[in-house]
């Protein structure tokens, strides 16, 4: 580790609802959906930094956020020294090179009517990174057999890959401009469980051998242990708590943690499952809990968690946590009592 690659301070992401003409004539005010609200993260050179949390609490919206895919509304993403969102669009069109993103869907984000030399090629293209038809294929068939593909399968069509196969097309396509950093956006949880350990497997290999740095996005807890070095748990558009993989999951100080850590089912025969349901779905972003936006589903809620959001603090080493009841030591797998 050589210090932070990437530097996110206060970074927003609201959505701002079109208005209909009557609407507008009425005097109505668009709706606006905060999907990402005053996140401040840094990642490490060089390590992988997981982002747990449920469906629609604003991971990936983050993720694009970051690489300006999405617009931010607010804040600001320094990337090697640059800060990325005072670039201009053909800036940022050319740092990209450096900052690539891999997609959740294989189905979705493959052009069908392009073949595997044209889809992994583009990026070649864009950046200028290809002299000559001749070599971009060459490039393209060396990637495609680091991702465990045939360079006898560059001319075919995405419809006639598996999914994993089409993940790993994904990859070979985010990998192809050598980047330094990669947003995974849920890279397997649209795989069979049995191919998500394969390109799992891949991810890691080809961090190590092009020396990546990943944000890696997942609902999935159990992927996030094995992989990351730290992890930031979001809640709402916001980051709740944050720190060292081995401290966070072994020793979860925010309720929402404990509540995802207890849903993971314990190997050991013997093992309690002290399982914590939450009661209630995540709020909507368009009409957020005041205060903690934890508290309509927090077993541990008091009158304050109503009416103040807590900040987040040091609870150890790299370790930060936002809740009012952190230095009661409670835990709500225990019922509340003291951990
Ligand atoms: Fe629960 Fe209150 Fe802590 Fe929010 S601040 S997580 S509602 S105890």
């Amino acid at each position: 580790m050589t210090g932070a690659l990437l530097q996110v301070e206060g970074l927003s992401k609201t959505y701002v609802g079109r208005m209909s003409l009557v609407g507008r004539l009425l005097g109505r005010r668009p709706t606006a959906v905060r999907a990402v609200s005053d996140v401040s993260l840094d990642i490490e050179r060089g390590e992988i930094l997981g982002l747990i949390g449920e469906s629609g609490c604003g991971k990936s919206t983050l993720g694009r956020a970051i690489l300006r895919l999405h617009e931010p509304s607010a804040g600001r993403v320094t990337f090697d020294g640059t800060d990325v969102t005072a670039l201009s669009p053909a800036a940022m069109t050319a740092m990209r090179r450096r900052m690539q993103i891999i997609f959740q869907d294989p189905y979705a984000s493959l052009n069908p009517r392009r073949t595997v030399a044209d889809i992994v090629g583009l990026p070649l293209q864009l950046h200028g990174l290809a002299s000559g038809r001749a070599a971009q294929r060459e490039t393209v068939a060396e990637m495609l057999e680091k991702v465990g593909l045939k360079a006898g399968q560059i001319d075919r069509y995405p419809h006639q890959f598996s999914g994993g196969q089409r993940q790993r097309i994904g990859i070979a396509r985010a990998l192809i401009s050598r980047p330094d950093f990669v947003v995974c956006d849920e890279p397997v949880s649209a795989l069979d469980v049995s191919i998500q350990a394969q390109i799992i497997q891949l991810l890691q290999d080809l961090k190590r051998e092009f020396a990546l740095t990943y944000l890696f996005i997942s609902h999935d807890i159990s992927v996030i242990g094995y992989l990351a070095d730290r992890v930031a748990v979001m809640y709402l558009g916001e980051i709740v708590e944050q720190g060292p993989v081995e401290a966070v999951l072994s020793r979860p100080r925010h309720p929402y943690t404990q509540s995802l850590l207890s849903a993971v089912p314990k190997v050991e025969a013997t093992a309690r499952t002290d399982r914590v349901r939450l009661t209630g779905d995540l709020p909507s972003p368009l009409n957020p809990p005041s205060g903690c936006k934890f508290h309509t589903r927090c077993p541990l809620a008091i009158d304050i968690c109503r009416r103040s959001a807590p900040h987040r603090e040091t609870v150890g080493q790299g370790h930060d946590a936002a809740c009012h009841r952190l230095h009661e030591g409670l835990s709500i797998t225990d019922g509340g009592s003291a951990a």
